[in-house]
């Protein structure tokens, strides 16, 4: 397939080397001049675009996708795909899918959970909506750059599966790291706690296969001194995300807005910023309740 890629950072870079080894004719561009091995390079977003069957975008937020958006949707082939993997609020994820389909393309939101490790391993999970037709010409580019693409519905429905999961993974994380700071100051051992909760109905993926304490269940960024992982700061993003979405859909997420208060504080104004999201416990255990 000939595929536009736009955004070649952390996430973008390895999604696109994967594509190229499996064989497609990737045309790369990315405004901070990065390239990808084996990709052509283009000297602009319209250019990476032109005469694509589909367009990977892997951005930071949604103003820039949405900038991107206008840029490239006119250089599109009508009948081509517009595939966006960056994570964005809904409200953009619907207003790109909206320009891309009154110009006659297919859209696609396809945010990713696995991190930078699943981009390189190509074992992402793609949490899509769209059209069933766009899905389908995606299907293949989605078996070579994740392992698991779960068509969610209608276009904004993939921003929507994500951000309700991390809004649960920022909440269990915190309940998980002060329980453990609780336990510490009842005089529990860490091992004893991780082995009742695992296999209690405190369990969850941040207990059992993220434990935020150091030499405590599986390998996790805890025991490499909460190097990222996945940093405090992308937590803090999905749960303004989330609050966002949750304002305008008038939901009621008090444990969620909790949780953004928190990663905010601890990203801005304490020692969180590139940090795991995990070493929310070395921040309990220094801490009181005063
Ligand atoms: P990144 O900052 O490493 O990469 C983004 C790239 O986009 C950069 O290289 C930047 O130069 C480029 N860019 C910015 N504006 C551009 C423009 N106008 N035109 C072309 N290129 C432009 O970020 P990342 O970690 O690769 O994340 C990308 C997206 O994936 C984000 O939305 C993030 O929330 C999401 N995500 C990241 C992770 C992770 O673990 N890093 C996990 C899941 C989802």
């Amino acid at each position: 397939m000939k595929i536009g890629f736009i955004g070649l950072g952390n996430m973008g870079g390895p999604m696109a080397a994967n594509l190229i080894a499996a064989g497609h004719d990737v045309t790369g561009f990315d405004v901070a001049g990065v390239s990808v091995e084996g990709a052509s390079q283009a000297s602009s977003a319209a250019a990476a675009a032109t005469g694509a069957e589909v367009v990977i975008t892997m951005l930071p937020n949604g103003a820039i996708l949405r900038s991107v958006a206008e840029e490239i949707i006119p250089a599109m082939t009508p009948g081509a795909v517009l595939l966006d993997c960056s994570t964005v609020d809904v409200e953009s994820a619907r207003a790109v899918a909206e320009a891309a389909q009154a110009a006659g393309l297919g859209a696609l939101d396809a945010p990713v959970s696995g991190g930078i490790g699943g981009a390189a391993g190509g074992t992402l999970t793609f949490m899509v909506g769209g059209s069933a037709e766009a899905f389908a010409i995606a299907g293949p580019l989605f078996d070579i750059m994740g392992q698991k693409a779960v068509h969610c519905g209608p276009s904004g429905n993939g921003q929507a599966a994500k951000i309700c999961n991390n809004m649960i993974l920022g909440v269990t994380m915190i309940a998980t790291c002060e329980a453990f700071a609780l336990a510490d100051k009842l005089g529990l051992s860490r091992e004893a706690m991780f082995d009742v909760v695992s296999t209690s109905s405190g369990y969850s993926w941040s207990m059992n296969a993220y434990c935020p304490a150091p030499g405590v269940g599986p390998q996790s960024p805890a025991d490499n001194d909460y190097k990222p992982g996945f940093a405090a700061e992308l937590m803090l993003k999905d749960l303004g995300l989330s609050q966002q979405a949750a304002e305008a859909a008038d939901a009621d997420t008090p444990m969620g807005a909790r949780a953004l208060e928190l990663y905010r504080s601890f990203v801005e104004e304490e020692d969180g910023r590139g940090r795991d999201f995990s070493a929310m416990l070395p921040r309990f255990e220094g801490r009181g309740r005063g």
